[in-house]
C-alpha cells in the first residue's frame, strides 16, 4: 500500500453512497489519503434524508441486515461501532398483507414462523423447513464465501460454476421457493426478496433466496435516528481518520493517460490528481459519461450499457407525516401490501411499456421503533411502489400526481382511516429523481438487474478492465445492490487497492 513513500497514496472516491463510504473508511483506516467528491449537498446517495416540519424521512434503505458488516468497518479502524451508533432490533421482520388484508409475518423465532405458516397452510410447514435449509446453503456459498470475492477473471467464474449448478442458481427465486411451498400467498411471502435489491422474483437467480436466511441468521435492525444516522457515523469515522468529504462537488470526467486514471475533474473546473480512483457513481453512468469512449473496450462500451444490459425497476416513494398516530396494532414497522396480481404485475413492472393500474406497496412506519422520527403524537411514513424504469413509455410529469393520489386513496380506504385529512408533511420521488439526482442510468432504483447473466463475473467488475487504477463500489458492481452488497463491494475495492483481496 503506502509503504516506501514519504506521503501516503491518494485515493479519490466519486460519490458518498454506502459503497463509497465503506471503501473510503476502509482505505482511510489503512493509511491512504482519501477524498470523497459528492455531487449532492449531503452524503448517503439513496440513503439521504428528507426533513420536513419535525419529521425525519430516510429516503431509501430502512432495513439493516447483516449488521456485522458495519461493525467490521469500525473494527478495522480500531473503533467500536456501538460508540457511534445504536442498532435497534425490529420484530416482526415484515408483516405481509394479501389483497384482502389478511397477513403473514415472520421473524427469527422458528415456532412463531411455523405457527404463522400453519394459519395459511399446515402442509407447508415441512416444506418451509426444507426451504430454510436450502436458503442457508445458498447463503454459505453466495454470501459468506463469495460475497467479498472479486470476480475479475473468467477462471474465477469457472471455479464456482459447478457449485452454482449444484445449488440450482439457474432457477428463479420464485421457482426455487415453489419447489418447497405450495400455498400461492406463502410463495409470494418467501419470494419477494429480490425486489429489495432490484430483482424480479420470477427471474432473479435462486441464489438470492439466501436473503431470507441472512435475515433469519442476523436479524433485521433499525438504526436509532434512522439510516441517515448510520451515514453520519461513517462520515464521522472517515473524517476522524483524516479523510475529507466535499459536497456539491460533481465529477464530470475521469482523465486517463496510458491506461491509468490521473484523477478527476469537477464541474467547477478544478482537477484533483489521484493514485487510485474509486467510483461509487452508477457503473453505467461512470463509463458512459465520465470516461472517453476511446479509453474503453467492448466490455465497457456504450453498446453494452445502452443496448445490452438489463436494468432494475425504478420506484415511486411518497414520504408523509400525519398529525395523528396509527397504532391499533394492525400495522408494524415494515409492512408489505401485495396486490391481487403477483406474476402479471411483476411482468408489467419489469417488461411493460406503461404504468400498471395496480400496485404492491412497502409501507414504512419507523416511529413505531424509534419515536424520534416524528414529532410527539405524530406518525412518519413512507410508501414505496416498484414501477418500470425510464425505458418504458411513461410521462412522469403527467403520471406522478394521479399515481400518488391512487396510492394514498388506497391506503386511506384499507389501512389508514382519514389519511389525507391528517397529512401535514409530504414529499415524493419518481424515476426522474434516480436519473437526475443520483445519475442512475434509466432512473433504475438499483442499477443493473440481478439476473444470473449479470451476476458475479458477468456483473461489471470491481476493477476496470480498461483502466488499471479505476475501481468500483456500489450497486452496479459485484456483489450488487442492497446495503450488505454495496458495503461488501466497498471492501472488495479497498482490498484490491491494498493488495489483500481474496
Ligand atoms: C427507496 C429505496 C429503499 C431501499 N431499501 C433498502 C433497505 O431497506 N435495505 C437495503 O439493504 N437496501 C435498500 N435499498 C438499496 C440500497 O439503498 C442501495 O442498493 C444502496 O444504498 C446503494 O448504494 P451505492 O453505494 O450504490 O450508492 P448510491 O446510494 O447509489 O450513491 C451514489 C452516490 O454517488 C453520487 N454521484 C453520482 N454521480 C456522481 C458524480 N458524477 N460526481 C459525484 N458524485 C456522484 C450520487 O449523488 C450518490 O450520492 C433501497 C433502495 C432504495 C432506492
Amino acid at each position: 500500500m503506502t509503504q516506501g513513500r514519504s506521503t501516503p497514496e491518494k485515493v479519490v472516491v466519486i460519490g458518498s453512497g454506502f459503497g463509497g463510504l465503506a471503501a473510503a473508511a476502509r482505505l482511510a483506516a489503512r493509511g491512504y489519503q482519501v477524498e470523497v467528491f459528492e455531487k449532492r449537498a449531503q452524503p448517503g446517495g439513496r440513503a439521504s434524508v428528507f426533513k420536513r416540519d419535525g419529521f425525519v424521512f430516510d429516503a431509501g434503505p430502512t432495513v439493516i441486515t447483516a449488521p456485522f458488516l458495519f461493525d467490521d468497518i469500525f473494527a478495522l479502524a480500531g473503533r467500536r461501532r456501538e460508540d457511534y451508533i445504536t442498532f435497534l432490533p425490529v420484530q416482526p421482520f415484515y408483516r405481509i398483507f394479501d389483497h384482502a388484508g389478511r397477513f403473514f409475518e415472520y421473524n427469527t423465532d422458528l415456532p412463531h414462523v411455523l405457527n404463522q405458516i400453519g394459519r395459511w397452510c399446515k402442509a407447508d410447514q415441512d416444506g418451509y423447513r426444507r426451504f430454510l435449509a436450502g436458503a442457508e446453503t445458498l447463503m454459505q456459498k453466495g454470501f459468506l464465501e463469495l460475497g467479498d470475492t472479486p470476480f475479475l477473471h473468467t477462471a474465477d467464474m469457472l471455479g464456482v460454476t459447478p457449485d452454482l449448478v449444484r445449488l440450482q442458481a439457474y432457477r428463479s427465486v420464485y421457482g426455487y421457493v415453489s419447489r418447497f411451498i405450495r400455498h400461492p400467498f406463502l410463495r409470494r411471502c418467501f419470494s419477494f426478496h429480490p425486489l429489495l435489491i432490484g430483482g424480479n422474483p420470477l427471474e432473479a437467480s435462486a441464489i438470492y433466496a439466501m436473503i431470507h436466511a441472512i435475515e433469519r441468521r442476523w436479524g433485521i435492525w433499525y438504526v436509532r435516528g434512522g439510516t441517515g444516522a448510520l451515514v453520519q457515523a461513517l462520515v464521522r469515522l472517515i473524517e476522524e481518520l483524516g479523510g475529507r468529504l466535499h459536497y456539491n462537488a460533481e465529477v464530470t470526467r475521469i482523465p486517463v493517460e496510458k491506461g491509468r486514471a490521473t484523477g478527476v475533474c469537477l464541474r467547477d473546473g478544478s482537477v484533483h490528481p489521484a493514485d487510485h480512483v474509486v467510483s461509487n457513481a452508477d457503473v453505467p453512468f461512470t463509463y458512459l459519461h465520465l470516461i472517453d469512449q476511446r479509453q474503453r473496450g467492448l466490455r465497457n462500451s456504450d453498446r453494452r450499457y445502452r443496448h445490452v444490459a438489463r436494468y432494475s425497476m425504478s420506484l415511486v416513494v411518497i414520504y408523509f407525516g400525519t398529525d395523528r398516530q396509527y397504532r391499533d396494532g394492525r400495522l408494524v414497522h415494515h409492512n408489505i401490501i401485495l396486490s391481487r396480481r403477483y406474476k402479471g404485475l411483476l411482468r408489467e413492472i419489469f417488461h411493460g411499456r406503461s404504468l400498471p393500474h395496480d400496485f404492491s406497496l412497502y409501507l414504512h412506519m419507523p416511529a413505531t421503533t424509534d419515536p424520534s422520527m416524528a414529532p410527539e403524537g405524530c406518525e412518519s411514513f413512507y410508501v414505496l411502489a416498484p414501477v418500470p424504469h425510464l425505458g418504458a413509455d411513461i410521462d412522469w410529469a403527467q403520471a406522478a400526481k394521479p399515481y400518488r393520489d391512487a396510492i394514498l386513496s388506497f391506503l386511506e380506504t384499507h389501512y389508514l382511516p382519514n389519511l389525507r385529512r391528517h397529512i401535514v408533511a409530504e414529499h415524493m420521488i419518481d424515476p426522474r429523481y434516480f436519473r437526475d439526482e443520483l445519475n442512475t442510468h434509466l432512473g433504475s432504483g438499483f442499477s443493473l438487474e440481478p439476473v444470473l447473466t449479470q451476476s458475479a463475473w458477468f456483473r461489471p467488475h470491481n476493477r476496470s478492465e480498461d483502466i488499471e487504477n479505476l475501481y468500483f463500489a456500489g450497486a452496479g458492481t459485484h456483489p450488487g445492490a442492497g446495503l450488505p452488497g454495496v458495503v461488501l463491494s466497498g471492501k472488495i475495492a479497498a482490498d484490491l487497492i491494498g493488495g489483500t483481496a481474496r
